[in-house]
């Protein structure tokens, strides 16, 4: 298995787990995410990692942007947290620095099943 981040260093998802162990089998295609949440957490190690091709195959075809490209941004991620996961909807903040400042971003992200597997449809961004 090729990943793009140590296998054996902490999962940027801040699971606890490693990363060989946490997303990065979902990033190499051998272990889908079995929960919204796990998918969400794989989806922003791939920001992080800035794996557009990740990110763009977990977004639902409907709502994906066309011009999608991870590598234009300039925005680190630094941090995860999950506030509420149920049903179809994981509601989180992500910590980031973009131009040297640090922001935040809370979101509840809504997702469906598309062929068994889990997909980011969109999300509303809730402020702070
Ligand atoms: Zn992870």
């Amino acid at each position: 298995m090729s990943l793009p981040y140590p296998p054996f260093k902490p999962c940027p998802c801040g699971s606890g787990r490693s990363y060989g162990a946490c997303c990065g089998p979902r990033h190499a295609g051998e272990r889908p995410a079995e929960t919204p949440e796990a998918l969400m957490r794989s989806r922003y190690t791939a920001y992080f990692l800035r794996d557009t091709g990740y990110v763009r195959r977990t977004w639902h075809p409907d709502t994906c942007p066309s011009d999608l490209n991870l590598d234009a941004e300039n925005t680190c991620y630094t941090g995860l947290t999950i506030h509420r996961a149920e049903g179809d909807e994981v509601e989180f903040t992500a910590t980031f620095r973009a131009d040297g400042r640090a922001g935040r971003m809370r979101e509840r992200s809504h997702f469906a099943r598309v062929e068994e597997a889990w997909v980011y449809v969109d999300g509303e961004v809730r402020g702070g």
